[in-house]
């Protein structure tokens, strides 16, 4: 099936998939096999040297994953996409199959923490040097790049200070300086496509919005195609130099009969063979069943948090509301250049009065959000990062990050927003 022309909300239902070929299912079957019988000696020869593509092991590939990844590419307008097992290990192949030690690469400030700690210590310890830069000023990434600097990274939509990212400025000065921006879209998908905003590579931990139901840990890289990897052959090292590992292949030029897919094959046949985050068929299956109607969902999440925002901001309680749609001057207009019209994601968050205590008291008050460190599932959560997520950091690097001490996050879901906002006022109300 063509799947070039189909809306986002189409594809979450048909693409990469149309009737199982042996059985004729309708919905993707769990494919629960590690490995697939080669017809000949020729054929597994082939496959091994990738002269043609099909299935060999279920680390590296499988058909419902395959489903998965090719459904995901196409709604995000990319070429192709790898599915694995966490968004963690998304983003660590994100930058991995760029950088080598001796190479850095320049992120955004506003990090997801499990990011944070990936970049300035895990690659740190690889030899692989994070370069901070400040979202808000896009130029602080050209003022960084240097000769051995492989990409940009950011997040679309990052949390506690949920203010979008310029996608489009950061894309342009990359692209002019020859290096690609990766972003993380995990809080922000159907509502933001980066690909169209100059991105190289989409990445999701589709843990949230994804999966989106609280039920399994999975990530993804989508490649956009769009980047041409071979213009300077001596910032990507990995992708133009012959590969020791695979019998010294050239990804650039190994990919050229199958599309401009490069940056995403060589992440699957080097780094997912090595290292081996696999995710398992059942995960794909189940991020599948919320894929299909992530659209539909997202218009919900976005729509009850809307009005969770709305009585926030006239509580007497509450001190300040973090939350796009009711924000000013250049955040606002980045969130309305980024966003789609009037859906400013499902995160909002706010500060009580009284600090700590008041966070605290909040939380402990929910009944109906739960308590939990996570977003993106269809049930309300919260969360007081001052005293979980946060509490390692100083007060003042608590500040920096945007997280005050009444700082309380919200995670909204797709309950009756009446329901929701009479927890929430209740809640307030014992503080
Ligand atoms: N990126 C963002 C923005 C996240 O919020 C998270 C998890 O909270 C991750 C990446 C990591 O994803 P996972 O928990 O699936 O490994």
């Amino acid at each position: 099936m063509s799947s070039v022309k189909l809306h986002p909300e189409t594809l979450a239902l048909h693409g990469g998939y149309r009737a199982d070929p042996t059985t004729g299912a309708v919905a993707v079957p769990i494919y629960q096999t590690t490995s697939y019988q080669f017809r000949d000696t020729e054929h597994a020869a082939n496959l091994f040297a990738l002269k043609e593509l099909g299935n060999i092991y279920t680390r590296i590939m499988n058909p419902t994953t395959d489903a998965l990844e090719q459904r995901l590419a196409a709604m995000e307008g990319g070429v192709a996409a790898l599915a694995i097992a966490s968004g963690q290990a998304a983003s660590t192949f994100a930058v991995l199959n760029l950088c080598q030690a001796g190479d850095n690469f320049v992120t955004s400030t506003d990090l997801y923490g499990g990011t944070w700690n990936l970049f300035a210590n895990t690659f740190k310890q690889m030899g692989i040097e994070a370069r901070f830069a400040d979202p808000q000023d896009p130029q602080s990434f050209a003022k960084l790049t240097d000769a051995k600097t492989r990409c940009y990274y950011a997040e679309t939509l990052p949390n506690p200070k949920l203010e979008v990212f310029p996608i489009r400025e950061v894309a342009d000065i990359g692209r002019k300086l020859g290096v690609p921006l990766i972003v993380d879209n995990t809080a922000a998908p159907m509502i933001c496509r980066p690909l169209d905003h100059g991105a190289a590579i989409v990445m999701y931990s589709a843990t949230k919005y994804i999966g989106g139901h609280g039920n399994s840990i999975g990530g993804v890289i989508i490649d956009g195609g769009n980047f041409d990897w071979a213009a300077d052959k001596a910032r990507f090292p990995l992708l133009n130099e012959p590969d020791p590992s695979y019998h010294g292949a050239v990804w650039t030029e190994a990919a050229k009969s199958l599309g401009p897919i490069a940056y995403i094959l060589r992440a699957r046949v080097t780094l997912l063979r090595d290292i081996g985050a696999a995710l398992s068929p059942f995960n794909a299956f189940l991020l599948l069943q919320g894929l299909e109607t992530l659209p539909l969902r997202l218009q919900r999440h976005c729509d009850n948090a809307a009005k969770v925002a709305d009585v926030l901001k006239a509580h007497s309680k509450v001190a300040r509301v973090i939350y796009p749609g009711l924000m000013s001057g250049e955040a606002k207009r980045r969130a309305d250049a980024y966003l789609a019209k009037g859906r400013y994601g499902a995160l909002v968050g706010f500060e009580v009065k009284g600090g700590v205590a008041s966070g605290q008291k909040f939380i402990n008050a929910l009944k109906l959000l739960y308590h939990v460190a996570n977003i993106g599932d269809a049930r309300s959560l919260a969360i007081h990062p001052a005293s979980t997520t946060h509490s390692q950091l100083s007060a003042e690097d608590q500040a920096t990050t945007g997280v005050t001490p009444g700082y309380v996050r919200l995670a909204i879901g797709l309950e009756h927003p009446d329901d929701i906002l009479a927890d929430i006022t209740q809640a307030l109300g014992q503080v």
